[in-house]
């Protein structure tokens, strides 16, 4: 069963919100859509896996965790947890043909358009988790092995020179394969499996990749304020009898803030004043920025005179 569903990788929603917020020709632009694409692409060969496990129904009990996060910066794209051992399979979505080297370790993309790209190498990242959940098993003096496989997403990515002993699966075969994976003789218990399962969960470590801004060296006069539309995206809002009103479209909505505080969040800092707040939402007073800031559910601190608030 699958005990932890995969969530959108927050930094997607910032890079969008930082691409959104910054002038047309600014020269960061290529760079943040770049990092979005690939962030995108391995969300798309992630969520790939999952749809072709759908009918998983191995002859083993099972639990299956997607994309889960532990301490340690130990980020596992699929984890599967059985009685006798342990798979984790990190998933590549990298376009063209893909070599891999060693001394040093690292992959090399050839691109449909016949670029060449150097990456981490995945299996140094896949036996690196491998390491990680080896040592965090055994301080939880859990006897499970574990073991780990490099899925590729999609046919069309082509791989060559896979270092010997390394599992390279398909994504499509993902399934017979994990479905053939031998049970050894079961050393912990369903039960103790579940508990397993239930403490993994508890100890998750969501990686806060904000705020973005200070990430790309971008200061805050060269990201544009304001409140933008959510229905036509590009016009920004006014302000009309407690509402944003639209200009453009003509669309009259009381929360459309709340987006851009999000937005604020992801790409400044964790922290807002009502000052900021008011320049930030192009709002025209102190008092306003005020009242929307308090029912936005943030953490206040600070006395009245430097009063902060910081999102929870
Ligand atoms: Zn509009």
């Amino acid at each position: 069963m699958i005990i932890k569903y995969r969530d959108k990788p927050a930094k997607i929603a910032g890079y969008e919100a930082l691409l959104k917020r910054l002038p047309a020709h600014h020269g960061k632009r290529g760079l943040i859509q770049e990092k979005l694409n690939g962030a995108r692409a391995g969300l798309g060969g992630e969520e790939r896996l999952d749809q072709l496990l759908e009918s998983f129904d191995p002859p083993y009990p099972y639990l299956l965790l997607q994309g889960v996060e532990l301490p340690g910066k130990c980020q596992i794209d699929l984890m599967l947890i059985t009685p006798s051992w342990i798979m984790l399979l990190e998933v590549k979505n990298i376009a063209g043909r893909l070599r891999f080297t060693e001394n040093p370790s690292a992959l090399h993309q050839l691109t449909p358009t016949g670029e060449t790209k150097g990456y981490k190498s995945p299996i140094t990242q896949m036996e690196t988790a491998e390491m990680k959940i080896t040592k965090l098993l055994k301080h939880l003096d859990c006897p499970l092995r574990v073991k780990s496989a490099l899925v590729i997403a999609y046919p069309s990515q082509i791989v060559e020179a896979v270092p010997s002993g390394i599992k390279v699966w398909s994504a499509d075969e993902v399934l017979i394969q994990l479905d053939r994976l031998q049970m050894a003789a079961a050393s912990i218990s369903p039960g103790q499996m579940k508990a397993l399962g239930d403490h993994l969960l508890s100890i998750q470590d969501h990686y806060n990749p904000f705020p973005l801004a200070p990430k790309f060296n971008i200061s805050p006069d060269e990201i544009e304020n304001g409140v933008f539309c959510p229905r036509c995206r590009l016009k920004k809002m006014d302000r009309f009898l407690r509402k944003w009103e639209c200009k453009s479209c003509f669309l009259l909505i009381g929360d459309a803030h709340f987006e851009a505080l999000e937005e604020w969040f992801m790409i400044y800092k964790s922290t807002i004043t009502t000052a900021e707040c008011q320049e930030f939402l192009d709002l025209p007073d102190r008092d306003t920025a005020k009242r929307l800031l308090k029912r936005m559910g943030l953490e206040e601190r600070g006395g009245r005179r430097h009063r902060q608030y910081a999102k929870q």
